[in-house]
């Protein structure tokens, strides 16, 4: 195995940031892990990994630092926390924030970072767990172009499909919009194929036809044979998440003065999904409200 000689950090070793990491390794590079769960640092450790005991040891320890953590606020707590990044990383070293949170958030960490002579990239990703354990991640990347070349290797270990959109934020952007359609996907399919199933056609007959017609979508290819078919709703992407990601979408357009009528309805969907205690299921599960107050349940 090819050893590389940058140090990279990993803080956020969850349902996406696990099988990252464990790629990273394998591509022989040496990996400084940091999590708020034990359990996840210890399977990496296992692994091959360097256990950091706060993210201030993490950054002293690296060349780059990769994040993957659930939102911004808590991005901006590890960031700039007593023990956190900005209190360990020598100058030089380049931050990756590969979370999905706002452009606007991405370029104010990012103003932050380059005052304490650190680089920063944003690279939020597209492609679920399977492309994160497969390294087939498309990955769209918003940073100054030089600083994105230094790191492309190790993005080629995460992703097949590597977009530098332009400045700092921008692969953010890119990320809202794409979340966006795809929880106002995930919402219209599930509404349809409660019609369908309601109108008495076979599910299975309904998934065949429309994924060979107009009415397609990854919501309805990926989620409804192997989430909503199978009755197994383990996130996968879960309904927080997909709510934080809209909320993006609609401040983002706030900000902008841009009209948001569907989306803010997808949202309200997920909101009331996560009011039914669905908020830690995947994204498929907002099929479950429609599906209890029709009768029906939409399975094979
Ligand atoms: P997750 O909740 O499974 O993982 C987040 C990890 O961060 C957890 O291990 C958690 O313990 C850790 N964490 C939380 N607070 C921390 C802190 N203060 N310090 C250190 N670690 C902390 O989330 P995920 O599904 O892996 O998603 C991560 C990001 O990637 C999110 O922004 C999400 O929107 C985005 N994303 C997710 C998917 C997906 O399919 N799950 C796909 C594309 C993008």
């Amino acid at each position: 195995m090819e050893v590389r000689e940058m140090k990279v950090g990993f803080i956020g070793i969850g349902t996406m940031g696990k099988p990252m990491a464990i790629n990273i390794i394998r591509a022989g590079y040496s990996l400084i892990v940091n999590d708020v769960n034990e359990q996840a640092v210890q399977e990496l450790v296992k692994l091959g990994a360097k256990k950091a005991q706060n993210q201030c040891e993490l950054a002293q320890q690296s060349d780059v630092i990769i994040t993957m953590l659930p939102n911004g606020a808590i991005v901006e707590q590890v960031l700039m926390g007593e023990k956190g990044i900005f209190a360990g990383a020598k100058a030089g070293v380049c931050l990756i924030d590969m979370s999905s949170v706002a452009p606007s958030f991405t370029q104010k960490m990012a103003k932050l970072a380059t005052e304490k002579g650190l680089g920063y990239i944003d690279a939020p990703v597209s492609g679920g767990v399977k492309g994160a354990t497969e390294g087939t991640l498309t990955i769209m990347v918003g940073g100054e172009t030089e600083l994105v070349n230094q790191i492309h290797p190790l993005l080629e270990v995460l992703g097949k499909k590597i977009y530098h959109v332009g400045a700092v934020g921008s692969g953010d952007a890119v990320k809202v919009v794409n979340n966006l359609l795809l929880g106002v996907n995930m919402a219209a399919a599930s509404e349809a194929f409660v019609l369908g199933t309601k109108i008495g056609i076979n599910p299975q007959t309904l998934f065949e036809i429309i994924s060979a017609s107009s009415g397609n979508s990854y919501a309805l290819s990926a989620k409804m044979p192997n989430f909503v078919f199978k009755n197994k709703f383990a996130a996968g992407f879960s309904i927080d998440l997909q709510y934080k990601d809209l909320e993006l979408a609609v401040q983002t357009a706030k900000e902008l003065k841009v009209p948001m009528m569907l989306t803010n309805v997808a949202q309200q969907l997920f909101e009331q999904a996560r009011a039914n205690g669905l908020g830690k299921e995947d994204i498929s599960a907002i099929i479950k409200p429609l599906e209890e107050l029709m009768g029906i349940k939409v399975r094979i």
